[in-house]
């Protein structure tokens, strides 16, 4: 590229929401840094990661933030929220109670955020086919419903992660270019 393409920055904010222990935090770090915790809240005090990701051969950097925990007191702040263009709305496909949250959190983003957020609803811990309560044609349902994108993941064993957030970030990018 270019001298001038190359300083030419896309900044994004994006938050990770939903119920507690649905793999927020694990989504994160398996996608910043390739790291998987088994033990719940493993990771204590981090706020966000900033990930680059190429799009269009522009430099997107993408500030990802996890609730540290919040969520468990009902207590995330308006703060957390502000500025965001992007949400990954998390359950778990093995608590059915996780997904029943789903329009909860969709209205906490509505309310928070001063923009359309981009959203995509993330069916976690797909590697726990045994235990699932949430079929996928439910996940995709409720996304066409409510015009959201839809997507699996595993941050155990990493499928469709990375996935996540590049559709996020794609999509985003291509509201505001
Ligand atoms: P958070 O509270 O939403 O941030 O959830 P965590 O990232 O702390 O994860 C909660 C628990 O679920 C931890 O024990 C993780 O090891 C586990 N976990 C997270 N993602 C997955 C996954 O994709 N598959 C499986 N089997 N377990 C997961």
């Amino acid at each position: 590229y270019t001298e001038e393409e190359k300083t030419e920055d896309y900044f994004f904010k994006i938050v990770l929401v939903g119920d507690s222990v649905v793999g927020k935090s694990n989504l994160l770090s398996r996608f910043a840094r390739d790291e998987f915790f088994p033990n719940s809240k493993s990771i204590i005090g981090v706020e966000f990661q900033t990930q680059k990701i190429e799009i269009n051969g522009k430099e997107v950097k993408a500030q990802i933030w996890d609730t540290a925990g919040q969520e468990r007191f009902r207590a995330v702040t308006s703060a957390y929220y502000r500025g965001a263009v992007g949400a990954l709305l998390v359950y778990d496909i093995s608590r059915s109670q996780t997904f029943e949250s789903i329009g909860r959190w969709l209205n906490k983003l509505q309310i928070h955020s001063d923009m359309n957020v981009v959203t995509i609803l993330v069916g976690n811990k797909s590697d726990l086919k045994d235990a699932r309560e949430v079929t996928t044609a439910e996940g995709k349902a409720l996304v066409e419903a409510q015009g959201l994108f839809f997507i699996g993941t595993s941050a155990l064993d990493s499928s469709n992660v990375a996935a996540a957030f590049q559709t996020v970030v794609r999509e985003i990018y291509n509201i505001l270019s």
